[in-house]
């Protein structure tokens, strides 16, 4: 056991095959952030930015990471004015996390802004003292990811959370969003994101950077970095996370099933799971961003219906197939006019997959409530 750095004793091995020292080791973890942040040449010195925490293990190494870059006096010192954000999420488990993740920050001396996941519903989260207001009964997204299966809830979760972080960073004016994403992360993303109908999708969902909204960029500093990195980066510190959703045998849902799969992966053939997330790099889409409908959900381009086969196809067909409706044509009529019962307001307002999770929503008034982002 040698570290392959420094050539002294080594304490570690990644991917079964690389030997580090711890100190090598955290010293690798926090270049390979840098380089990630560096080579995209996104930001500008002094970029202000918008930190979103979850309180899971990468979101622990995140706060660690931003802290470590902060703190040098060197020409490698991370020029950023950060704004840290946790969304508190439907139970009182949230509530929970939500006070050690303040605690971690306290321990850094950052302050952090804490916003409940129904200020999803809310047009202007923050108060102009950086106060809370809740206008909306406290339960709106509990109902609404309790009803439908939770492959949907998770996805419907994902796009309410990205929308407040795009709604915060503007009302803070922050051009640049950091989420915690790892390559283990993205790489069960990538394959959920197929599975569900997404897979137009995948070049933002992925990518270092999510540029589906004009003039605020999400970016994934840590997609280089993996679990395995992450386990050993919190062991060596002593960092505690404050929730471990990413564990295995979470849910019951298509994503969990995935995750799972994309962890036995990392254990037994550890290189492959980077090869799924350069695999996602090299999908570009097909047309550029500017001036085109998006799905008012997601931002996604909504000109998916001028390729020959899509998922809404696919299932119009089997239900055509299924069911003893003779005119199909009709049924197809209702798609491009936007009115369909099966995928409300696709095409119109939303894309197929957020047409798909609505539709879920028994509820007419929970509907509308998801679809009146709208308005912005
Ligand atoms: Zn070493
Ligand atoms: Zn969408």
């Amino acid at each position: 056991m040698i570290c392959r750095k420094c050539s002294g004793p080594g304490s570690l091995i990644i991917r079964k095959e690389y030997c580090y020292c711890n100190d090598c080791f955290i010293t690798n973890i926090n270049h390979k952030f840098r380089a990630c942040i560096g080579k995209n040449k996104i930001l500008s010195p002094n970029e202000k930015v918008l930190i979103c925490l979850s309180g899971d293990a990468s979101s622990t190494v995140l706060l660690d990471l931003i802290h470590v870059g902060l703190s040098l006096n060197n020409h490698k010192k991370l020029r950023v004015i950060p704004y840290f954000l946790h969304i508190i999420e439907r139970d009182s488990e949230g509530e929970e996390i939500s006070k050690v993740i303040v605690e971690q920050c306290k321990n850094y001396n950052f302050n952090i802004t804490l916003v409940n996941i129904d200020e999803y519903f809310n047009k202007n989260i923050l108060c102009n003292d950086n106060t809370m207001k809740n206008h909306y009964q406290p339960s709106i997204s509990k109902n609404i990811l309790l009803n439908i299966p939770t492959s949907i809830s998770e996805d419907v979760l994902t796009k309410m959370k990205q929308n407040i972080f795009i709604k915060i960073a503007k009302q803070l004016k922050c051009r640049i969003v950091f989420t915690a994403e790892t390559t283990t992360l993205l790489a069960t993303r990538l394959l959920s994101n197929i599975a569900i109908g997404r897979g137009s999708q995948v070049e933002n969902d992925i990518g270092f950077a999510d540029k589906r909204e004009e003039n605020v960029k999400i970016l994934r500093p840590m997609r280089e970095i993996t679990n395995e990195e992450i386990d050993h980066y919190l062991r060596i510190k002593e960092l505690n996370p404050a929730t471990d959703i990413l564990g295995k045998g979470y849910g019951t849902s298509l994503q969990s099933v995935i995750r799972n799969f994309v962890l036995d992966l990392q254990e037994n053939y550890p290189a492959t799971v980077s090869t799924i997330c350069k695999t996602a790099d090299k999908i570009g889409s097909v047309t550029d961003n500017v001036n085109k409908k998006k799905c008012i959900i997601c931002q996604s381009n909504l000109d998916c219906n001028q390729l020959n086969l899509t998922a809404v196809d696919a299932t119009m067909f089997s239900r055509k197939v299924s069911s003893k409706v003779i005119n199909s044509n009709e049924n197809l009529k209702h798609i491009e006019e936007g009115n369909n019962l099966m995928f409300p307001f696709i095409y119109e307002k939303l894309c197929y997959c957020c047409s798909r999770n609505i539709s879920q929503l028994n509820d007419p008034m929970l509907q509308t409530l998801v679809c009146r982002n709208d308005d912005k």
